[in-house]
């Protein structure tokens, strides 16, 4: 495999994160109608990863595609990826039906083998499902080692050493390309895409498919029988004393 980096890069279109979700009527998902909807979040961060990779070393990085499996409009996300700095671009159109992580992942090993891709770098989950399964199913797919929730990355040659945020410290960690990386917050904040690149995008390339182009069958395994609120908390009260708070902890038995 070529030592130059050619990073893919999913990214997934879900409702912009400062938006509050509210829960559809028949309570199988939440309101998408009238909604703005964004890249997600961790994608935002594992594209910016991919170009600050780029603006390090210049001569390592041969390509960076995008890629997002979604409905049509999925486009917009795409158009973003190419204004912040991808070269090129996939949508996967599935219309208006939700991708399972499994077949997304499916998916996305197509598309690395049609790449040639030696890098694969994703959010550490999508805002919508917070499912965080999709990088590390990839990599089992591809048999591939993984680095999840990066903090940190480094490139030297075909190594790379990921910082990887764990409880209460920190996992420093080296692997050999090819390698799968997620992305936690911390690792960089985003930038903005700028009007002339955002017309410049206009003209990279975005090629369109299908699932059946790839012969992968997205059938849904699992089927979700409610989504509801979560429940409304109480108000709390006010206590005068230390005595007071003491005796209404034990009365809740909290202490
Ligand atoms: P998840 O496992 O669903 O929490 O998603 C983790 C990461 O997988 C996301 O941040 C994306 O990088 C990628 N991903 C998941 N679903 C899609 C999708 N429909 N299209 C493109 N990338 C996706």
């Amino acid at each position: 495999m070529s030592s130059k980096l050619r990073i893919l890069v999913p990214v997934k279109r879900v409702i912009d994160a400062a938006i509050k979700p509210r829960i559809n009527k028949t309570q199988t998902g939440v309101e998408t109608k009238g909604v703005k909807f964004s890249i997600n979040p961790f994608c935002d961060i594992a594209l910016e990863e991919s170009i600050r990779i780029r603006e390090g070393a210049k001569d390592l990085v041969e390509a960076i595609h995008a890629v997002s499996i979604g409905p049509t409009k999925a486009q917009d996300v795409l158009r973003v990826a190419l204004a912040k700095g991808a070269d090129t671009s996939t949508l996967i159109d599935v219309g208006e039906e939700e991708v399972e992580p499994l077949n997304v992942a499916k998916l996305l090993q197509k598309v690395v083998e049609k790449e040639n891709s030696n890098l694969v770098i994703l959010g550490k989950q999508a805002i919508d499902d917070d499912s965080n399964q999709t990088g590390q199913m990839l990599a089992g797919l591809l048999n591939w080692p993984q680095a999840t929730n990066a903090s940190k990355v480094e490139i030297e040659g075909d190594s790379v050493t990921v910082t990887r945020e764990v409880d209460g410290g920190s996992d420093t960690l080296r692997a050999k390309l090819p390698l799968v990386i997620t992305t936690d917050l911390r690792l960089n904040e985003p930038r903005y895409a700028s009007l002339p690149n955002v017309m410049k995008a206009k003209k990279k390339p975005l090629e369109k498919l299908k699932a059946s182009d790839f012969g992968i069958d997205i059938v849904k395994r699992l089927e979700t029988l409610k989504v509801d609120e979560p429940p409304v908390r109480a108000a709390g009260i006010k206590v005068e004393t230390v005595d007071e708070l003491i005796s209404k902890l034990k009365e809740l038995k909290a202490i």
